[in-house]
């Protein structure tokens, strides 16, 4: 009914830990994804609750109706559109290689040979390792969020790992993890906000709405700036 509609409060998944997009601050969730979505149910009008998982779990729990959104730093994908709708682009993203800073040995993806990869389960990263194993000669060993996988590096348990370019980057630029990334993106492409496919067209117009408004208002801007400066 009508009055469901309007007290419904949508469940919207988002990564555990994945700055600057969400991150943990004291007992709340910060970061560009967690600002955008807030800004965009304030400027439509719908109520939201934040359910943060493994980024592996966000699509199954998409498909078992635990989730109504997410937005998780996630990659507009073709394999994903079967699963989900997406909203326009918000964020323009890639994968890069990343080793251990002193590691001269790997100056790109060529160079991985007989090495040990580390990726985040069910991320763009992952699929690129495995659908490129046998041709770049790696093993692919997979971590549920970024810090257990950054960690595997550090340690030096594997050679290189692969991640979002705006995330890495932005995690070097926060603390030495002694990483370094080496060699040119592997791809190019763009965060979009998920709903799940041909249910809540309503609630994507919406998204959509609120992202547009954002953007002309200078919110978007603003947000952007908060966590990545001018
Ligand atoms: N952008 C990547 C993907 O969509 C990674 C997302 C993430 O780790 N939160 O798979």
């Amino acid at each position: 009914s009508g009055k469901e509609q309007k007290s419904k409060v949508y469940k919207v998944g988002v990564d555990t830990t994945y700055p600057p997009f969400e991150f943990k601050e004291g007992n709340d969730y910060k970061g560009i994804d967690i600002d955008l979505i807030n800004a965009i149910a304030k400027n439509q009008g719908f109520k939201i609750e934040l359910s943060p998982m493994d980024f592996g779990g966000i699509i199954p729990a998409m498909q078992a109706n635990q989730l109504d959104v997410a937005i998780a730093g996630m990659s507009i994908t073709e394999d994903r559109k079967k699963i989900v709708d997406f909203s326009t682009p918000y964020f323009d993203a890639g994968l890069t290689v990343v080793v251990k800073k002193d590691d001269s040995s790997i100056k790109s993806v060529n160079d991985l040979k007989g090495k040990k990869v580390a990726v985040k389960k069910g991320t763009t990263g992952a699929k690129y390792a495995q659908d490129n194993a046998a041709k770049l000669g790696i093993t692919v060993v997979q971590f549920n969020d970024s810090p257990a996988m950054f960690q595997e590096v550090s340690n030096g348990n594997a050679e290189a790992l692969i991640e979002d370019y705006p995330v890495i980057s932005y995690a070097i630029a926060q603390k030495d993890l002694g990483l370094t990334i080496v060699g040119d993106r592997l791809n190019g492409d763009q965060y979009g906000i998920a709903v799940l496919k041909g249910q809540n067209q309503d609630l994507l117009k919406k998204i959509n709405k609120g992202l547009e408004e954002l953007k002309k208002g200078g919110t978007y801007d603003q947000i952007i700036k908060t966590y990545l400066g001018e």
